[in-house]
């Protein structure tokens, strides 16, 4: 897979509303593309290499706000290689596994992790802690489950398909254009304003319930094909259910009234053959479109 939009912008050299019509253009192949996921027709104005370059900025804006706070960032090699190893199993078995996956974690007291669109993905040590956090440190399997459900989102493409039923059509041009033109500011990440918000200089992603429940489902069904056990997941989203934090937290951006556990509970006897499965079989395969 190639990332050429920015090369292609550079050798028309088209001024600013020339952009936006380039863009329009660009934009009315990828309106109606099939989904990695479901292998159906879906409304989404943003090609997946924009997923890719949005997501970059949006990472390049969040490193930037912890080198302001002095937040160190990957300074824990010894989870850093845990974290990524486990992004590598589950995005290999994944929908979308050629992704420019990139994981990272953060020394920041904060309960969360995102994936950003097009698979840049930020853990913050918060995650684990004994006391607040949702997962134990020790279980791979928990941070699977939580992982695998952030990389369902990107996987799904639930940020691009929220920005596009949200924005008119002009308006999705002038968007994508001003992120692309202003790769190395903060313009990309400002976009974001519709689904992100900025508190504390942590990017907290919010998602309707539809896409939450998605995420859950898609994501029990990746950490079972990667070989985690799935029933981390009702115990990582039960868990959550007893536990508040404060609006930077998974608890807040993921609200949890009992229902997600029961709704994966649901899908566990089918999850856990899978998991089952993922034991006996050779090297990891990517999931096919329109099957979990
Ligand atoms: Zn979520």
């Amino acid at each position: 897979m190639t990332f050429s939009l920015k090369n292609k912008i550079k050798t028309v050299s088209l001024n600013r509303s020339g952009k936006v019509v380039f863009f329009l253009f660009l934009l009315s192949f990828s309106a109606c593309g099939k989904d990695y996921v479901t292998g159906k027709t879906s409304y989404n104005w943003f090609s997946l290499d924009t997923d890719v370059k949005l997501g970059a900025q949006v990472l390049q804006a969040q490193q930037a706000g912890f080198a302001r706070q002095n937040v160190p960032v990957d300074k824990d090699q010894e989870m850093t290689s845990r974290v990524r190893t486990i992004v590598g199993r589950i995005t290999r078995v994944s929908h979308i596994p050629n992704l420019p996956y990139e994981a990272h974690v953060a020394e920041a007291p904060v309960v969360n992790a995102w994936a950003a669109p097009g698979g840049k993905i930020m853990v913050y040590e918060g995650l684990w802690d004994p006391q607040k956090g949702l997962v134990r440190k020790e279980s791979d399997d928990e941070i699977a489950a939580v992982l695998s459900h952030e990389i369902a989102h990107c996987t799904a493409r639930h940020v691009t398909k929220s920005l596009s039923q949200q924005m008119t059509f002009s308006l999705v041009g002038l968007a994508v254009s001003s992120a692309i033109a202003g790769a190395g500011s903060y313009q990309g990440a400002n976009l974001f304003g519709e689904v992100f918000s900025q508190g504390m200089n942590i990017y907290i992603p919010s998602y309707s319930r539809k896409n939450e429940s998605e995420a859950d489902k898609i994501g029990l069904f990746y950490m079972a094909r990667a070989g985690y056990d799935p029933r981390a997941a009702v115990e990582v989203w039960k868990r959550a259910y007893q536990r508040k934090g404060d609006q930077t937290s998974i608890y807040a951006s993921h609200p949890s009234s009992g229902e997600r556990a029961k709704a994966l509970e649901k899908y566990l006897p089918q999850a856990l053959e899978v998991y089952e499965q993922s034991k006996i079989m050779g090297p990891p395969v990517p999931a096919r479109k329109g099957t979990l």
